[in-house]
């Protein structure tokens, strides 16, 4: 990091977080580990966290590791008046020998710089703060489910600690992590998540957030979520715009397989426009669905050999998959992203006329489960993350 010049003409210097001074301070007494299956996402607190603070005179604190615990902040912290509040969310698995491993972190750490940034946050050196974060999950290491479809979630965040009401980029930061271990995302639902197709309220809009993990996205979505569940709906399917663009569903990335007259597959996803979270679950199930079509043996994802796959990121919008489910084309859809890795989407509620109560629901051809792209997705993305497969180096072990 450069050390900006001070008004006074002398160059000061700031320090760099530095994992080589990371601390590590052992909890004295430590929690049982819960059963797997016994856990809602989210709730369990482990035994450390990592903390590093930013102070604009003195740049990154020694990261430490420390026992869980709350942080004192001062009520007027820029984070509490003006959401400066960033996340990410990432896996940590046991591959096959035990060995904790993480799925495409240095993307994670790329997100997050690029979401603290959107918020003027002071940046920081994303290699040091994944040797931290490593450093994190092999101390939590006996947090880590060795229960298929379980992980330890990790979930890095940056927060604005300037303490002053001052509307005003914060030139103080915590960034802090937690781990948590998680079971799958969605346990009731047997065959998929049901959507309501929201367009009154929006998640994103052209020129906003929507492309940064900024924890201001996602409070204004508990109103409509609540709605949906009330019309008995798991998620909210998130649209823009008169011709109701479909953008994300719930806090995930949004794909659709047609079935095309010469047989093979479209599979249609809204593209990176600004309003759409780049999630890196999406990334993978793009490059992974791009090298299938490439691969002429077509042996890169278990699907059928006389059906081709097509990609189309374009935008896409409600109608057509009502009118492509009309004519018996719309095979499957689903999300992807961390949490859930692949879930179908099981059916999709459309408001049509002015009465809320007016929905029609569009339904899968596949049937409420995974359909064939979605389960060749889902068997090849799980297998990259629990490391009994191989891909572009995307599974990275913690050591
Ligand atoms: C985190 C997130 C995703 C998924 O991103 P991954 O990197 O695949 O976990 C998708 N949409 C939204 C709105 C998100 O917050």
């Amino acid at each position: 990091m450069t050390s900006p010049p001070q008004a006074n003409g002398h160059a000061h210097h700031i320090a760099p977080l530095d994992a080589s001074l990371l601390t590590i301070q052992r909890a004295e007494t430590l929690k049982p580990v819960p059963e797997p299956g016994t856990y809602t996402f989210g709730d369990i607190k482990t035994d450390h966290m990592l903390v590093m603070t930013y102070d604009p005179v003195v740049g990154w604190s020694a990261p430490q590791i420390k026992p869980y615990g709350p942080l004192a902040l001062d009520p007027a912290s820029n984070c509490f008046q003006y959401c400066t509040n960033v996340f990410e969310g990432m896996k940590a698995i046991l591959n096959p020998d035990g060995t904790p491993c993480m799925f495409r972190p240095v993307d994670n750490m790329r997100r997050l710089q690029s979401s603290g940034a959107r918020m003027a946050l002071p940046p920081f050196d994303a290699d040091a703060l994944l040797t931290c974060i490593t450093k994190l999950v092999l101390t939590e290491a006996r947090w880590i489910p060795a229960v298929p479809g379980h992980a330890l979630y990790i979930r890095p965040t940056l927060i604005g600690t300037k303490p002053s009401i001052k509307v005003g980029a914060s030139d103080h930061a915590t960034l802090y992590t937690i781990v948590t271990p998680v079971g799958p995302y969605f346990p009731t639902t047997t065959g998929g998540v049901s959507l309501l197709a929201v367009g009154e309220h929006v998640r994103s809009w052209p020129g906003g957030t929507g492309g940064f993990k900024l924890g201001l996205n996602y409070s204004p979505g508990f109103v409509p979520q609540q709605a949906a569940a009330v019309l008995g709906y798991d998620q909210v399917l998130w649209l823009i715009g008169e011709d109701k663009q479909i953008t994300e569903a719930g806090a995930m990335n949004f794909f659709a397989v047609v079935e095309r007259d010469d047989g093979g597959l479209n599979i249609v996803t809204p593209p990176l426009d600004g309003t759409i979270l780049p999630g890196i679950t999406r990334d993978s199930t793009l490059v992974l669905l791009h090298a299938h079509a490439a691969d002429t043996s077509r042996k890169i994802l278990d699907l059928p050999v006389d059906k081709p796959v097509y990609i189309e990121e374009r935008i896409l919008s409600v109608n057509e998959l009502a009118e492509w489910a009309k004519a018996g084309n719309l095979l499957e859809c689903f999300g992807t992203g961390t949490a859930v890795l692949v879930v179908a989407v099981e059916r999709i509620g459309d408001l049509v006329g002015a009465d809320v109560k007016q929905v029609r629901d569009i339904e899968m051809k596949a049937g409420r489960g995974l359909g064939p792209v979605g389960q060749a997705l889902w068997d090849k993305l799980l297998a990259l993350k629990e490391g009994r497969d191989e891909f572009a180096g995307w599974s990275v072990k913690c050591e």
